[in-house]
């Protein structure tokens, strides 16, 4: 799960849609990392500026700044998303194109909700505690 900061708003696009704008702020995106290369690959992607504009998460990684990831063993992105469901979602059908259960898969991180809430709500599955990954390991 990609944690990223705004520093100022930026127009979304999904699909053929107007653009909404989403505001400052910090935002988390959970995603899964199933691709070739796994999870190195994915992250590779997510930390870097330069690329080509494919995924809805793309936009906020070229705009913003990726904090880091958490690496949650076992939590597919949706059951990631119940996790955290006291949180806000910024845009429907943001990353969730494909996804039946979720409104999105991106949600926003309030200042008020402290980073040890995200990480008991991450582990809340059972499984082995999240691992942070920062940006510039
Ligand atoms: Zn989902």
């Amino acid at each position: 799960m990609v944690a990223l900061a705004l520093p100022a708003p930026v127009p979304i696009r999904l699909g053929r849609a107007a653009p909404t704008m989403l505001r400052a702020g910090r935002y988390l995106y959970c995603g899964s990392a199933y691709g070739p290369g796994g999870l190195p690959a994915r992250l590779g992607r997510h930390f870097r500026k330069a690329k080509s504009i494919r995924w809805h998460v793309d936009q906020l990684t070229t705009a913003g700044e990726v904090l880091g990831a958490w690496a949650v063993a076992q939590g597919d992105e949706c059951a990631l998303v119940r996790r955290l469901g006291f949180l806000p979602v910024p845009i429907d059908g943001f990353g969730a194109s494909d996804c039946a259960s979720c409104r999105s898969h991106l949600l926003r991180w309030p200042r008020r909700v402290p980073r040890s809430a995200i990480v008991a709500a991450l582990a809340a599955g059972g499984g082995s505690d999240p691992v942070w990954l920062c940006a510039n390991a």
